[in-house]
């Protein structure tokens, strides 16, 4: 976590290190090329002794004596060559760790452009682009079975067994496979106590194997979907995308299609089309739409799906990622880092809902992956499909420059209207302002849809019951003693919660302040609007879906398996269910507040309020019954949420490019963000002033075109006890980063009282 960029450029006790761009003279040394998981700049040379030269290749690990202790350290060997002794002699390496190359050629050079795009270590970006699990070989996960022991079946006397365990004998004598610890006590209707004492007495045996099957919730979805005949507009797109395919070489393309316009169709044919030549696809998605929805969709057309998401044990990701680099796979379907995945022979990339800000990491190496797989397309000479019902501005502007070209799905399948969208002003509702989430128009449009069997999705981006609790005395609003950040009632645990570092406390009856014990709530959050909802319709069943309600692993799933089978009638929730579902029988959605992302202090706000409405509106309408929306807004002429109404992106985007360019900002600039941070204020303060008093000497007169915003407090001032401090630089475009970042490399120095991170396009300004 320590994201100091330290860096050692003293080379006094890098032993070999040589700058990093620099060449050691031609000649008979064999010598290798070292990067460290470290924020380090350069790469170290190493001798490679004679009998570890057959071994070393690029892309594996190496242990090497480093620093003038020589403590052992693992690093990646990116490069061997042969070379003349320097006049320093080398160190040389102790051992080569991996049996087979981690990385690709390719990968190497994709992830050394990260190092210099992201201005951090080369290194750093190897470790977090190979899974934890391949760098460790994680064995593949055992699991117990039990079956009959057919030598002692006959000896059994069944008559003594309790009537718990002639149910599990009788289950699995009639099974002709043997079955794990789960599956009997399920099929029995018993707990393990049953089956553990059958194994004792020896009436049935126990044993362990490789569970090779594929996991439960993939397995039980592959179910026939049908395979449509694409429309017009489809077959259009399709027969662009396979041109180009054709043609074999590097061209993104931005997949502009609304909700529901069939784009998944599309990528799947276009991955089959990539199949044909022997090729796979990468399929980015956001974490939150990995569901099996999603995933079903790809494997029942597709003879062979990988998927890597962030619940996979470190066994099941390193039979997955062995699985693609065999060759075997058709499509890798996964989050931001599948775009490292090890295909053999890429033949597309695809990034689906593009504007998500999930693919932005958000720790060391803070890649984005859109960018990451554009120079992946690049460098393997293939396309890049960007797909989006609300493209970000900065991808509009690359089609609208001619850079990246676009093709448009306008209109839903099924000549499906996009549903109607009515802005709802609450401002004067008569519920509202006695602290109701749901208005009196809202609320009765409830009603008249589950009065007519349909189905509600509620949306509200705020977990807990209340956000914030006000002293009526002072005035303040109970803060977290670590973070900048007021507390969160959560009801169902008794407990006020920091939503940023988990920090809670029961102690809520007075005021932490002043003492006063006159605490009010303000705010709906998630809970709250459940038990509205279920006080006011009663008779119809909800369920609540937001990330304290589904901490078990499978829970997401089974809560959208029991929306789909239409016992449940208002789904309600945080962002989680704003993307990506389909529900035909959805006639409603609501929005309960749509203007908590417009006061956020960002040059996105507008756009990010637009994208959520168009998003949410997009999970109605999509059945024959027709849908609606409802938005809730105390700013019923503010322009994102007008347009957002209209579904009209056209004029959204034409209306905040303008405000964009009149404010250099994205995508009329790039913005690098430097965050200082300290738990003492004053030294965090003055290291981010001295800092930012360095850097703006070195690049002012070089880069005279640079906006330099701060150094400020951070919009949040305080987070986890560490103080925070921004400096943002906006550059123009077309100012290469290469030598730009060699100078906030050189001028930044962390110091004992504070640290920075270095965010190169950030797309989170807190
Ligand atoms: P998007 O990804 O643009 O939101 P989808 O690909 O999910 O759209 O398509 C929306 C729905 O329409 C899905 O249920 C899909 O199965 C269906 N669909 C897609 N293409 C066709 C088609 N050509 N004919 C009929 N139904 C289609
Ligand atoms: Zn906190």
């Amino acid at each position: 976590m320590s994201t100091s960029q330290k860096r050692l450029f003293d080379f006094s006790e890098s032993d070999s290190s040589k700058d990093f761009f620099s060449e050691l003279e031609e000649g008979d040394l064999c010598v290798a090329e070292v990067v460290f998981n470290k924020p380090l700049v350069s790469v170290y040379h190493y001798a490679v002794p004679d009998e570890l030269r057959e071994s070393l290749q690029s892309g594996k690990r190496v242990a090497v004596p480093f620093g003038k202790g020589n403590r052992r350290e693992i690093g990646f060997c990116v490069a061997v060559h042969y070379a003349m002794q320097p006049k320093q002699r080398l160190k040389s390496i102790s051992e080569v760790v991996d049996r087979q190359p981690l990385v690709s050629e390719k990968m190497l050079t994709l992830t050394r452009w990260i190092a210099d795009e992201y201005l951090c270590g080369w290194g750093q970006v190897l470790e977090s682009a190979i899974p934890r699990a391949v760098k460790q070989g994680a064995g593949q996960k055992q699991r117990t079975y039990f079956r009959i022991d057919e030598a002692k079946r006959n000896n059994v006397q069944i008559g003594k067994l309790s009537a718990k365990q002639k149910q599990v004998w009788k289950v699995l004598s009639s099974s002709k496979e043997p079955m794990t610890l789960e599956e009997l006590a399920e099929r029995a209707g018993c707990s393990s106590g049953p089956i553990h004492s059958l194994r004792n007495k020896g009436a049935i045996q126990s044993f362990r194997k490789v569970d090779d099957s594929d996991r439960e919730d993939d397995r039980s979805f592959v179910i026939e979907l049908p395979d449509y005949a694409l429309n017009e507009d489809q077959e259009k797109v399709l027969k662009k995308i396979v041109g180009i395919v054709e043609s074999q070489k590097h061209k993104t393309i931005l997949l502009r299609g609304v909700t529901g316009s069939g784009k998944t169709e599309v990528y799947i044919r276009a991955i089959q089309e990539v199949a044909n030549y022997g090729k796979q696809a990468i399929v980015l998605v956001p974490e939150i739409s990995l569901t099996p929805q999603t995933i079903r969709r790809f494997r029942s057309r597709l003879d062979s799906v990988a998927v890597l998401h962030s619940h996979l044990s470190d066994s099941e990701r390193h039979a997955e990622w062995r699985k693609i680099a065999s060759g075997l796979v058709q499509v890798v379907v996964g989050a931001r880092s599948a775009v490292f995945a090890p295909t053999k022979n890429l033949g597309m990339i695809i990034i689906d809902e593009e504007h998500e800000t999930s693919f932005k990491q958000d720790t060391t190496p803070r890649y984005h992956a859109k960018q990451v797989a554009r120079k992946r397309a690049e460098i393997e000479n293939i396309p890049l499909i960007l797909g989006s019902a609300t493209p970000t501005l900065e991808s509009w502007q690359r089609v609208q420059n001619r850079d990246d070209l676009l093709l448009t799905l306008p209109n839903r399948v099924n000549n499906l209207p996009l549903p109607p969208v009515v802005l709802v002003d609450v401002r004067n509702d008569q519920y509202i302002s006695k602290g109701a989430a749901i208005g009196r128009i809202l609320a009765t449009a409830i009603r008249n849809s589950l009065e007519h069997d349909g189905q509600i999705i509620l949306f509200l981006n705020m977990r807990g019951f209340t956000p914030a609790l006000w002293c009526s005395a002072c005035g303040k609003s109970m803060k977290c003693p670590s973070c900048d950040i007021t507390l969160t009632w959560h009801k169902d645990r008794g407990v006020a919660l920091c939503h940023v570092c988990n920090f809670h406390t029961d102690a809520v009856r007075a005021c932490l302040e002043c003492g006063h014990k006159g605490i009010r709530h303000l705010g709906i959050g998630t809970q709250k609007l459940e038990q509205e909802v279920r006080a006011r319709f009663p008779e119809y069943q909800c369920l609540r879906m937001d990330s304290d309600a589904m901490k078990k692993r499978g829970s997401h799933h089974r809560a959208l398996e029991g929306f789909r089978k239409v016992n449940i009638s208002i789904l309600l929730g945080t962002q989680m269910i704003a993307k990506g579902l389909d529900f035909p029988n959805v006639t409603l959605v609501g929005v309960i507040n749509s203007d908590w992302l417009l006061n956020q202090p960002d040059f996105r706000a507008s756009e990010r309020t637009f994208q959520l409405i168009a998003q949410v509106a997009g999970r109605t309408g999509r059945g024959t019954k027709g849908g609606r929306v409802f938005v809730q807004t105390m700013n019923p002429t503010d322009p994102a949420i007008r347009f957002a109404a209209e579904h009209d992106f056209l004029s959204f985007a034409k209306h905040e490019l303008i405000h964009r360019r009149e404010n250099r900002s994205p995508p009329f600039s790039r913005v690098i963000r430097i965050v200082f941070r300290g738990e003492n204020e004053a030294a965090t303060r003055t290291a981010a002033e001295t800092n930012s008093t360095r850097l703006k000497e070195s690049i002012g007169s070089m880069f005279p075109d640079l906006k330099i915003l701060g150094p400020a407090p951070a919009p949040i001032s305080r987070v986890k006890k560490f103080y925070r401090f921004h400096l943002q630089l906006y550059f123009p475009p077309d100012v290469p980063l290469g030598e730009l970042g060699n100078r906030i490399r050189e001028s930044l120095q962390p110091g004992k009282d504070a640290d920075f991170v270095i965010d190169v396009d950030p797309v989170d300004l807190r």
